[in-house]
């Protein structure tokens, strides 16, 4: 009895010290795992699956047909399974007019931003991109894909986007960004943009976006300083086209590209390109007595991040001060500079909001037709509008926005406005390329690719597309059930899709 009592005790001692062995091996093996292999794990307990999710992704100011013009063999692969021969950009085809449409399945005029510069007299405030005033929700009307996206549960991931590193309402009853944003700043690198992704990409599933988006501005700035299809044009699209190879094949090494549980990836871009020359500049000044401090001075502190702007923005911070000081040394009898007034002092008759393409005017109080009269045939190169006479096919006219003023002056394709003054001390500003003209010229169209499993196999006959569409392109791949009131139409779209 007492040898069997003895064995059991020594079995029972052996057991121990077996389990003792084991835990200690186990969290040995635990404390030595690579991350990596725990993600491995992971993976395989969580496949994978994205044929539901979508990358967005925009190229600025990558021309229609600039697949022409270089070598990018990345895009063209693409291409093969969806290509859209023209984006067609809203009116006026700006850069955060364009993105904000596309992003929201709203014309400007509905989705608040009717221009990249903008003055509302109502409540005296002005917008200006790279300005303080434009992380404002106030300016910001619709409802952005991401805000949809996430009322139905899903999370998205975004590098860069217009408008999200901004706090928008949309359908909710506070300001929402995306669930994971990056705030706009050039200078992260695009191999940084893109690793960024893919971090969000290898997140567990509980915490993995289905949408994100990703931007590259370089081609937009090369397009502006050398005008579109120029040897730096050229180069910068052969650039970004490699940033999409390595996406790629990153996208390869994990699975998800071309293959039936894939990602679903869609590149764009916001608005075309046009040449323009020092030769083509109409100075409004020559017609009409102006005022331009609205232009010239308000907000200029993040202009390093748009430098596609020095036509818009036009004098540094002194010629501001001084130009400031001697507008409110005039105003001292009247009380304020004209930088805030509703209406323009009559010492001007009229007030410009933004030297683009289309031009925005405020003529002075009891000088509407007069200012008018005076600008409809003052030049061959542009055709001046009364607000409700805007044409109908850029949906430009609606009453209840406030910011798209009673006089709009459009100017041809590839011609530059400006006030004298700015021209003649920076005549060369004006070569170059630019784009913000009316949306119907083939060279201000923008261009789609788009690969993946909620993609046909091949569909290259859209000739045309407006890139408001867009929302509708991402509601049906993530499958929204309830998405924001929007001017897309699904039969223009349902083509592209199995
Ligand atoms: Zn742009």
């Amino acid at each position: 009895m007492l040898g069997n009592s003895k064995t059991r005790t020594w079995k029972v001692i052996i057991i121990l010290a077996l389990v003792c062995m084991l835990l200690i091996a186990t969290s040995v093996i635990l404390v030595f795992q690579n991350p990596e292999e725990e993600q491995t794990t992971n993976i395989i307990q969580e496949p994978n699956d994205m044929s539901k999710s979508v990358l967005l992704i925009s190229i600025d100011a990558f021309r229609h047909d600039y697949l022409e013009c270089a070598v990018a063999p990345n895009l063209k692969g693409m291409s093969d399974q969806i290509h859209i021969q023209k984006l067609i950009p809203p009116f006026p085809s700006k850069t955060f007019v364009s993105h904000y449409s596309q992003i929201t399945g709203l014309y400007p005029a509905w989705s608040g931003i009717v221009a990249n510069k903008m003055y509302d007299a109502d409540h005296n405030k002005t917008f200006s991109i790279g300005s303080a005033s434009s992380y404002d929700s106030f300016w910001w009307w619709g409802e952005p894909f991401w805000i949809s996206n996430q009322r139905e549960g899903h999370l998205s991931g975004t590098v860069f986007w217009v408008a999200s590193d901004v706090g928008i309402y949309g359908r909710n009853e506070s300001p929402t960004y995306p669930t994971y944003y990056l705030s706009y700043d050039r200078d992260i690198t695009y191999k940084d943009r893109i690793d960024q992704f893919f971090e969000w990409l290898e997140l567990p599933k509980s915490k993995r976006p289905n949408f994100y988006t990703l931007y590259f501005e370089t081609v937009d700035d090369m397009g502006h300083k050398y005008g579109p299809c120029s040897e730096e044009v050229i180069e910068a699209v052969d650039n970004v086209d490699g940033w999409i190879g390595y996406l790629i094949r990153g996208l390869e090494a994990r699975g998800l590209w071309k293959t039936e549980n894939g990602l679903n990836v869609i590149v764009d871009s916001d608005h075309g390109m046009t040449k323009t020359s020092k030769d083509k500049v109409i100075l409004i000044d020559d017609y009409i007595q102006i005022d331009t401090s609205l232009i010239h001075c308000a907000h200029m502190e993040h202009l390093h991040l748009y430098p596609s702007l020095k036509n818009d923005f036009h004098y540094n911070d002194l010629e501001c001060q001084e130009r400031n000081s001697r507008l409110l040394s005039k105003s001292n009898s009247r009380g304020r500079a004209n930088l805030n007034q509703n209406s323009p002092s009559q010492e001007y008759e009229a007030q410009v909001v933004n030297f683009s393409p289309v031009t925005q005017i405020i003529p002075a109080e009891g000088q509407e037709d007069q200012v008018f009269e005076k600008l409809v045939n003052a030049s061959q190169n542009w055709t001046v509008y009364k607000k409700e006479d805007v044409p109908s096919k850029y949906h430009y006219s609606w009453e209840g926005n406030d910011r798209i003023k009673p006089i709009i002056v459009i100017i041809d394709l590839g011609w530059s406005i400006s006030d004298r003054a700015y021209y003649e001390k920076y005549p060369d500003n004006f070569n170059g390329g630019n784009h913000g003209y009316a949306n119907d010229y083939d060279d201000m169209a923008g261009f789609f690719v788009a690969s993946g499993p909620a993609f046909v196999q091949e569909n290259n006959s859209i000739e045309k597309l407006e890139n408001l569409e867009i929302y509708q392109i991402l509601q049906k791949i993530v499958g929204l059930q309830n998405p924001a009131p929007n001017n897309g139409t699904m039969k223009n779209i349902e083509s592209l899709f199995k």
